[in-house]
């Protein structure tokens, strides 16, 4: 008698793709990864990369052919490119999904449709549309973003009333750009979801979020914030994941505003940082939920076993390891990059503390 074991295709080459192949590899599913690079955090830890980019139809075909399932690990994978690949092999999350959180406006559109309130936005196509917009809205102060690629703080400014809008059209470089009223907050968080073929889920967090200039450096769960609020967002986010009918794992950022209000801030169409923690602190972490829900097993249980911190390694805090290989309870997870850039995300800590509550 034989035992089949699947092949997951992931496309993409960085940690979240080696994180995702690492819980494959403990399930017995053997991972085929394709992207650009040479020696990538994911191919490092895979049975086999395909080195192309993401329009080489030749390659993404034999790579299509050497896997049962594809996924991807990161949202800006060309949605063409998951659409040819869907010709000839399942692909989740779904390419919709990919799309919607591709582009700023399509996301906070989607999500005030499926009424999941967000900060007040409008599109801004023109500098003009800039200097009406802050008329219109009587601001005095807006935070500007590009609609596409940003990540991490890239691709935004603030814009203050009297400042010249052909100067921050011309600072951020794009041909669309979103306008948001600035959230006045007390915390930001997010709730990671995983959701099977079944439509069974698992949720994590709401997780509490700390940047270091607009890159996430801190999470911490329990978030220590009201039941209520936690409920709430625990509730918008598997409502996002029923609505975009999700196979795969979903994270979702918001604002926990200072007058209560929970404001959708990004979806994120895979596994997000702010979940890594699970890995240690988890009876299932969010990737093995990943590598379930893609390849048609169900979803595990989520069920917290410690309270958790963990700290992304930005850039240089990699060279102080010392420090954390001397912490008790410090979980260490290097993510096998060889050049040090500043707040690039090198690899993280989880320190794990008695449970105090579960949400
Ligand atoms: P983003 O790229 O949208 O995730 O933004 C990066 C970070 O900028 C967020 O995590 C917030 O700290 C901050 N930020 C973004 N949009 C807003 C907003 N509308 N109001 C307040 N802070 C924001």
């Amino acid at each position: 008698m034989k035992f089949e074991s699947k092949t997951l295709g992931i496309l993409g080459g960085g940690q979240l793709g080696r994180m995702s192949a690492i819980a494959a590899a403990e399930l017995g599913i053997r991972v085929h990864i394709y992207c650009p690079d040479e020696d990538s955090p994911a191919g490092q830890v895979a049975v086999k990369t395909f080195i192309g980019s993401y329009d080489d139809k030749k390659k993404l075909m034999a790579f299509a052919d050497s896997v049962d399932v594809v996924s991807y690990e990161f949202e800006n994978i060309p949605v063409d490119t998951v659409r040819y690949i869907g010709e000839y092999k399942p692909v989740y999350p779904d390419g919709k999904l990919l799309e919607i959180a591709q582009n700023r406006i399509s996301e906070k559109r989607f999500l005030n449709d499926i009424g999941i309130p967000t900060t007040r936005w409008l599109p801004i196509r023109s500098p003009s549309d800039l200097e009406e917009a802050l008329r219109e809205t009587g601001l005095g102060e807006v935070i500007l973003k590009t609609t596409r690629f940003g990540y991490d703080g890239k691709g935004q400014l603030v814009h203050r009333a009297g400042d010249d809008p052909k100067k921050s059209w011309k600072r951020l470089g794009s041909r669309e750009l979103i306008l948001e009223e600035p959230v006045d907050f007390d915390c930001e968080v997010s709730v990671i979801v995983a959701r099977d073929k079944k439509g069974q889920s698992a949720l994590y967090g709401p997780v509490r979020n700390e940047h270091k200039n607009h890159i996430l450096w801190q999470s911490t769960v329990s978030a220590s914030i009201p039941d209520k609020t936690a409920k709430q967002a625990r509730g918008i986010a598997l409502l996002l994941a029923a609505k975009v009918d999700l196979v795969g794992v979903l994270g979702l950022e918001m604002f926990v505003a200072k007058d209560g209000r929970i404001l959708a801030n990004e979806i994120a169409p895979r596994t997000h940082n702010s979940g890594h923690w699970t890995i240690d602190a988890c009876a299932v972490s969010q990737f093995e939920q990943h590598v379930r829900t893609v390849c048609g097993l169900p979803v595990g249980s989520p069920e917290r076993h410690s309270d958790a911190v963990m700290t992304n390694l930005l850039g240089g805090d990699v060279r102080k390891m010392a420090k954390w290989y001397a912490t008790k309870d410090g979980c260490i997870h290097l993510y096998g990059k060889s050049e040090v850039r500043a707040g690039r995300k090198m690899g993280h800590v989880t320190v794990l503390k008695p449970l105090t509550k579960t949400e």
